[in-house]
């Protein structure tokens, strides 16, 4: 028998969505939680997301009449996911749309407010069961000071870096076109407003994953319950065949945690674990000099589990996201989304709608890659495209002269030109311009339909007619950048059943031991189903393994 060093009902091994839901469901029920984090601050990659969660039928969209059904959701699910195994059964996905609109009210009872994403579409609405109004929800702007001395312990969120704005991530689409239409402009003035307005007053307006975070964190802390910083699981105890505590390292001494129902590994997942990257991933990526996800996700609970006999699946998938180096530094590449600009391989050749799902460009990059050189790829546009659109945080127009200089942006005054500076075949690429122009004028893309249903048209331009998503691209002088297969973490991982309890690869579940999010093979498959599948799949079996480990 161990000697135990701090004694719990539950730990939740990781701080993000999985992690706080989780401990706040186990709470609820009158048992004790225990958050571990081994990084000095609190939400992991969901603290630095854009903090959506895609729930389909949530409580938000049934009081605001937006229709949606169980049984659209399923039959969504069933086009787009399909068969890919045990990670994805047909009771994880019931578990997944029966239980989140209630994990949603759950949250809502503890004091988190919520928006609904209006329009982010999801990312296959012409599928069955597919919503052009999107199932997605945020967090509402937070005061991050009312989580007094833990406010410099979160982990702060990519869209605030990036704007230094109270921006909503539904409104993200609106911002980045704030010359292209009155609507967009009085978006972006509310945003701006806002942010001005909180720091006026004193506040820190959280906004993204970092109001989500924030706001369960502000919940926990009022509950009491202990979330220790610092502090890695180094070890699962299995006693008797279920997981009894966990070994941990907080700060720098080894603190032996008995943990009476149960251990949630929602740790995340292994985008900057090289080794296993090497191990899993497409050859073409295994560097995690584009991901973006929070550099704890390097995922030892995975090899972990493993050893204790988990059974694991869609190892090789990841939440993938177009990226771009400048100035030696990965940034998300958005061009893709605004007319007048295609990507190309180094044959000169298109290979998809570029303004598909961030995972659908890459996935189809890498693919690509396989028989044509497209890592990178080329975002090609023209002087017109860039009259018309803001280059990261410049004026329209202005793409910075350091960009040029440093060699990630090219500039020449004929296509041919421009090709030979990234090495792609200049009469490929003319061929593959004088198809697309012409189309492009007419709003059409016959190969990839490019513009085509309410996802492309939800991120195009708002001003451009017929085809906000297209335009040619002929006027020179051209551009290039390139364009790399980056991500945003892992999404494979442990198998786990619809209460998050993990399963070994005959099937059966190791007593009281749980996970969720990037640590498992996501219930999404090897699709990204709209904005938030990811830390709505954390969060939602986060706080089905709550519940679950807190049944008599
Ligand atoms: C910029 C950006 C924007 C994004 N936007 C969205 C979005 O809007 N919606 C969406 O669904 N997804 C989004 N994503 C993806 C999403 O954030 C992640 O997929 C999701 O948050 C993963 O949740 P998780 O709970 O599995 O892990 P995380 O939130 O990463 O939490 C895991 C935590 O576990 C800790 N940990 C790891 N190992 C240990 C250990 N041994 N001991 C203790 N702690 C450990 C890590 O340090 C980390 O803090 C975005 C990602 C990024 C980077």
């Amino acid at each position: 028998m161990a000697e135990w060093d701090f004694t719990t009902d539950f730990v939740s091994i990781g701080s993000g969505g999985g992690g706080l839901a989780s401990a706040l469901a186990v709470n609820s029920r009158g048992y004790e939680a225990l958050v571990l984090e081994k990084r000095e601050l609190v939400g992991g990659s969901t603290a630095m997301s854009g903090g959506v969660l895609w729930i389909p039928n949530n409580p938000l969209m049934v009081a605001e009449g937006v229709e949606d059904s169980r049984e659209d959701a399923m039959a969504y699910f069933e086009d787009v996911v399909g068969d890919v195994g045990p990670a994805s059964s047909y009771e994880r996905r019931e578990a997944y749309i029966n239980r989140g609109p209630e994990m949603v009210s759950f949250l809502q009872g503890l004091g988190l407010t919520f928006r609904r994403c209006e329009g982010y579409s999801d990312y296959y609405p012409d599928a069955k069961g597919g919503k052009a109004r999107g199932r997605s929800i945020e967090g509402v702007v937070f005061d991050g000071h009312r989580l007094g001395p833990w406010f410099e312990k979160l982990q702060q969120s990519f869209l605030f870096e990036m704007s230094g704005l109270a921006a909503y991530t539904g409104d993200a689409a609106k911002l980045v076109n704030f010359n292209r239409s009155p609507k967009a402009l009085a978006v972006s003035a509310r945003t701006w407003a806002r942010t001005k307005a909180a720091f006026a007053r004193g506040q820190a307006p959280l906004t993204s994953g970092w109001s989500f975070i924030g706001q369960m964190l502000y919940v926990a802390l009022n509950k009491e319950i202990p979330v220790w910083t610092n502090s890695a699981a180094r070890d699962i105890i299995i006693e008797d065949g279920k997981a009894a505590g966990v070994v941990v390292q907080r700060d720098g001494k080894e603190v032996r945690v008995l943990a009476r129902r149960g251990v949630l590994i929602s740790s995340g997942g292994f985008s900057h674990n090289t080794e296993m990257r090497k191990r899993y991933l497409d050859p073409a990526a295994t560097t995690d000099k584009f991901s973006f996800s929070n550099p704890g996700d390097t995922g030892e609970m995975i090899e972990l589990a493993m050893s204790l006999g988990a059974a694991t699946d869609l190892m090789d998938e990841v939440v993938w996201n177009p990226c771009k180096e400048i100035n030696d530094f990965a940034v998300f590449e958005s061009d893709r989304q605004r007319p007048g600009s295609i990507y190309v391989d180094a044959a000169g050749q298109r290979f998809v709608n570029e303004a598909s799902s961030y995972l659908e460009v890459c996935k189809a990059q890498l693919e690509r890659n396989h028989t044509v050189k497209a890592v990178p790829a080329w975002v090609i546009f023209d002087d017109d495209f860039r009259r018309r659109y803001a280059f990261g945080k410049g004026r329209p127009g202005v793409i910075p002269k350091a960009w040029f200089e440093s060699g990630d942006y090219k500039k020449a005054d004929t296509i041919d030109e421009l090709a030979a500076m990234c090495g792609i075949d200049p009469a490929g690429l003319r061929a593959t311009l004088d198809q697309f122009n012409p189309n492009a004028k007419r709003g059409v893309d016959p190969e990839f339909h490019t513009g085509e249903g309410a996802y492309n048209q939800y991120l195009g331009d708002p001003k451009w007619k017929p085809n906000n998503c297209l335009a040619p691209i002929e006027k020179g002088p051209f551009y290039a950048s390139a364009v790399y297969p980056g991500d945003v973490g892992t999404c494979g991982g442990i198998l786990a059943d619809e209460n998050a309890r993990v399963l070994k690869p005959s099937g059966e579940a190791i007593p009281h031991l749980y996970a969720t999010g990037n640590a498992t093979a996501s219930v999404m498959g090897r699709k990204y189903l709209g904005a938030g599948a990811s830390i709505g799949n954390s969060s939602v079996f986060g706080y089905l393994a709550g519940l679950d480990a807190s049944k008599s």
